[in-house]
């Protein structure tokens, strides 16, 4: 489509909004809830949430928070005070980090907060670092932004690890940003405290700005332990965004609440953007949100060790199959299969071999070219024992007949 002005054909849209993709994972979800409703029998292991319920107290406190009136405009926008202050204290508690609450901004969720980072950071043909598998959203925010986002590969066979090696290599006067993510969607994997030390000496000497998405941080398979890179080393800390939220760790993906925390300069400029975008996030969930973070913490622990379960079982399956292989998860609820030892005439790539599972195998899976991968799929095992069996029974057939 395209309208006359003058004597020049624009296009009436943006050029930055038509040149990047719908989110692969929100349109794959999408196309699983809509062949659901017509009634095809369709297992799903797509979605990037719990399958577990929100936990009842939480659900209280939002209930307690609308019969109370507590249904406004949040003041401050940049989140609730106590929630701030509760947000402040987690970080200190399990963290080891010192946040003043005002260095701490609530936002619709942890991918509102990256996305207000991107809009606050990156000038036009700024560069932002992003090891890959990444998780699909972030080279297109940057691109949202008229940022360049730069891929760094890594492979299975060196544990999906950014070296301080390449990240030294890829860093150039228009860098701005590293994105890091840990546990990563869609790998799975931790880094450990060392290795975020290697990789913040080379973030420091560069003074160049961190995104660290630690929203996995309580699905976590023991004996990986979660470490924030700004715990690890101040140099880089002090120019670290922490991302959080609720969505994962609580089960609360559609309350929409997520946060940022980060040096004082950084999160005003965020708090305005915010202040200009949605003002505030729902005021009855960041009641909710602070239940989640003072209220008992049971649920947490169960859902962790049911998610370990499943990922037993799934890599196990996934292993069983000829020319597939599998590395363990070590956070996440995500399997990162390398599939590529099924490529050939029938399937010849990521996106046929998700297409032939959903057809064969009336199973859905999300195609790793997304997250950066031709060579892997990525199923999200946020679903039960049972599920996962039947899921798995399904493809070990279809993957026979290729
Ligand atoms: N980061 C990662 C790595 C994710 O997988 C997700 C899931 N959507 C998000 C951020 C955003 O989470 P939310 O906006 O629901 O807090
Ligand atoms: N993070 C989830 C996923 O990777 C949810 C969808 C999204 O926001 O991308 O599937």
């Amino acid at each position: 489509m395209s309208i006359q002005t003058m004597n020049r054909t624009v296009s009436p849209f943006s050029s930055r909004v038509l040149d990047v993709d719908e989110s692969l994972t929100v349109a794959t979800f999408a196309r699983m809830g809509e062949l659901k409703r017509r009634g095809a029998d369709l297992i799903s292991l797509v979605a990037g949430e719990p399958d577990f319920d929100t936990p009842a107290n939480v659900k209280k406190a939002a209930i307690e928070a609308i019969n109370k009136g507590c249904t406004k405009y949040t003041a401050p926008a940049s989140g609730l005070p106590e929630l701030r202050q509760a947000i402040a204290r987690k970080l200190k508690r399990e963290n080891n980090l010192d946040y003043d609450p005002s260095q701490i901004v609530v936002t619709c969720g942890a991918k509102q907060v990256i996305f207000d980072a991107v809009v606050a950071l990156i000038n036009p043909g700024d560069e932002a670092i992003i090891p890959s598998p990444f998780w699909v959203s972030y080279a297109d925010q940057v691109r949202l932004m008229g940022g360049r986002p730069v891929i760094l590969k890594t492979s299975g066979e060196t544990g999906f690890r950014l070296t301080p090696r390449a990240l030294a290599n890829a860093i150039t006067p228009r860098t701005k940003i590293i994105l890091l993510n840990s546990p990563c969607n869609p790998t799975g994997e931790v880094y450990t405290h060392g290795e975020l030390g290697a990789l913040g000496d080379v973030i420091a000497d560069a003074g160049i700005f961190v995104i660290s998405d630690e929203i996995y941080e309580k699905i976590i398979y023991e004996p990986a332990r979660h470490v924030s890179i700004a715990a690890v080393h101040p140099g880089a800390g002090c120019r670290t965004l922490i991302v959080n939220g609720f969505s994962k760790a609580y089960a609360m993906t559609g309350w929409r609440v997520g946060y940022g925390a980060g040096p004082p300069e950084l999160m005003r400029l965020i708090a305005k953007v915010q202040s200009q975008e949605t003002t505030n996030t729902c005021t009855i969930s960041q009641y909710a949100a602070i239940e989640a973070l003072t209220g008992t913490q049971e649920r947490v622990e169960t859902m962790r060790a049911a998610f370990r379960e499943r990922r037993d079982l799934i890599v196990a399956r996934l292993n069983r199959l000829p020319g597939v292989t599998c590395r363990l998860p070590q956070g996440a609820f995500y399997a990162f299969p390398n599939v590529s030892g099924l490529y050939g005439e029938r399937v010849r790539n990521d996106v046929e071999l998700t297409d032939y599972l959903l057809e064969e195998a009336m199973t859905g899976c999300v195609p790793g070219s997304g997250f950066g991968s031709g060579d892997h799929l990525r199923f999200s095992y946020a679903a039960s024992l049972p599920t996962i069996h039947e899921a798995m029974d399904r493809i070990e057939d279809a993957v026979s007949r290729i």
